[in-house]
């Protein structure tokens, strides 16, 4: 268990030579991490703010084939997401679970039956089974109360799957890292510094606390800084670069519209695709598709006119359902990096990933969630002439729980499976030490208290916001970000975090600002 302690480490304490540096804690740097380590390179993971706090805490949650990619005649990525899926699936049972869709058909508007039908049989046949189904109008009208019925004609139904974005990169990290690998929060590379054949020799890199960068050498740097990676490596063709485009959701109770599978509909807007569904006990509403005009070194946000669209595209499939922006508890946006070689409209934009390189230097961007493999895979493909032979291992052995003695309480079966799946099995035999009067929901979330102190004492909380936002999501799906249970919270975290009075207090604050500006139900005047 001690090899869990590789977490807690600073960038004066870890060695200064690596195989593999990763720049990017999103998921496809925590992919590529878990990936190298497994193939036994000596690897480094650097985030420069918290683990997930990009994009990859900011999707919409869905491991899927993208429907929407076949319409386009992407066959290839939406056949690699589907398989992908069904891996995801099996590899990570209580972290990624089955989720059903259910799309209205129109007479005026929107995707027609046979269209649909035809696109989902090859989307079964991806997933060699049939996973599509057809609801007359009547089926469609008990499904979902509510739903306008003028030009209704029925609606088809379908299986894809879903995830808690932010743990599933956190336990990419984790078992990385105890696999023996070693990654960093809260430490940014600023730099790279090449040898006299111009190959990449070594990287600077800055703790963004207390402000002291130290070089680290090695063979490969994989730049997998999402929307920011031009910063570090400008894309070779000059008229090509990454366009930012923000997508964003609004988050509702559960109670006002309890749903218990994706409503997929169009918008009459512009035609994308939006939908409303259920995650974690609360229901989104998401997503929009519009330029990243904010400033990218801050949290994006939620734009008024953005919720407006959405609300709007609801009211339209919804009319009769008495739900406004004021039953919205929170909201969250995140910025897609998508290579752009001319503009066009921003939802026609590719979404597939990019792989380019330079002597040493590997960027990797764009994609989807559910495809991270793929990325890690073809990452590691572009560094392998730069790279040693690695080490060989066997990690299969070591990954699997060691049984822990003197646990006196049993948990139910449906939380040992999702602690399982959040925390793979070595963290979950962790937790199960905890005070048995822990497990139990924190309110109405599926969140339980005994995640608390378990993040403070193993899952490096640089910020108040990294436990409440990310290691668990009670900052989204709690009314005003939970800020009733801060002293509670302060309590169970005490014995394990190293915070004075004045740092919890300084950290409350900011984290109380921080959820008024970027994660609150969005408002008129913008921050
Ligand atoms: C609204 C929205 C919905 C989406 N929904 C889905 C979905 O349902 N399913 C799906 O499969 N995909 C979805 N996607 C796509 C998916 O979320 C992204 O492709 C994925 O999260 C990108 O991950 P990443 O690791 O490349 O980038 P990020 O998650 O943004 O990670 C990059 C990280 O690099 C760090 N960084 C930046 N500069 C430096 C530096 N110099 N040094 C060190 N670190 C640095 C940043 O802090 C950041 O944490 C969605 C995207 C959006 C925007």
């Amino acid at each position: 268990m001690s090899d869990l302690y590789h977490l807690l480490m600073r960038l004066s304490d870890i060695n200064k030579e690596y195989d593999i540096i990763i720049a990017g804690g999103g998921v496809t740097g925590a992919g590529i991490f878990y990936e190298a380590v497994q193939k036994g390179y000596r690897v480094l993971l650097l985030e420069a703010k918290d683990y997930a706090w990009g994009t990859s805490s900011r999707s919409s949650k869905m491991v899927h084939g993208g429907l929407r990619y076949l319409k386009q005649g992407k066959f290839l990525l939406t056949k690699t997401a589907v398989k992908e899926r069904e891996r995801l699936l099996k590899q990570y049972p209580g972290l990624v679970m089955p989720l059903k869709f259910i799309m209205p058909v129109f007479g005026h508007y929107g995707p027609s039956k046979a269209s649909m039908k035809i696109g989902l049989s090859i989307y079964s046949f991806m997933a060699r089974e049939k996973q599509h189904e057809s609801f007359s109008r009547s089926e469609v009208i008990k499904k979902i109360p509510g739903i306008r019925q003028k030009n209704l004609i029925s609606a088809v139904g379908f299986k894809d799957a879903q995830v808690d974005d932010a743990r599933l990169v956190l336990r990419l990290i984790f078992e990385g890292c105890f696999l023996g690998g070693t990654a960093l929060n809260y430490t940014k590379v600023i730099g790279i510094q090449r040898n006299r054949k111009g190959r990449l020799a070594a990287v600077s890199a800055m703790d963004e606390e207390s402000l002291s960068s130290v070089e680290i050498k090695t063979k490969v740097l994989i730049n997998a800084t999402g929307a920011s990676a031009e910063a570090l490596h400008p894309f070779p063709m000059k008229k090509s670069h990454i366009r930012p485009l923000r997508g964003s959701h609004l988050i509702f109770p559960k109670s006002i519209f309890p749903l218990d599978r994706v409503i997929s509909f169009i918008h009459p807007k512009d035609l994308r695709p939006v939908f409303l569904f259920p995650w974690e006990g609360s229901i989104l509403l998401g997503t929009t598709d519009v330029d990243h005009d904010q400033d990218m070194k801050m949290e994006p946000f939620v734009t008024m006119k953005e919720a407006d669209y959405l609300m709007e595209g609801l009211k339209h499939i919804l009319p009769d359902f008495d739900l406004s922006l004021n039953d919205c508890i929170s909201s969250i946006a995140g910025v897609r990096p998508v290579l752009s070689k001319k503009k066009k409209e921003a939802s026609r934009e590719s979404r597939e990933h990019v792989v380019y390189k330079d002597k040493g230097l590997i960027t990797v961007t764009g994609g989807k969630l559910t495809t991270f493999r793929r990325l890690a895979n073809d990452a590691l493909k572009a560094a392998k002439p730069y790279l040693p032979k690695p080490v060989s291992t066997n990690f299969k052995e070591k990954i699997t729980a060691q049984p822990v003695d003197e646990i006196s309480h049993q948990i139910p079966k449906g939380i040992e499976k999702r602690l399982s799946g959040r925390y793979g099995a070595l963290g979950y035999e962790i937790i199960r030490q905890y005070d048995e009067e822990l497990f139990c929901p924190i309110e109405n979330t599926k969140s339980l208290w005994v995640e608390i102190p378990y993040a403070a004492e193993h899952e490096n909380i640089g910020h108040l916001s990294d436990l409440l936002l990310r290691r668990v999501r009670v900052g989204l799906l709690l009314p005003k970000g939970g800020i009733n249970l801060l002293d509670r919270i302060e309590t169970l975290c005490r014995p394990y975090l190293s915070w004075d009075n004045k740092k919890w207090d300084k950290e409350k604050k900011a984290y109380i600002k921080l959820w008024k500006t970027c994660y609150g139900p969005p408002r008129k005047k913008e921050p």
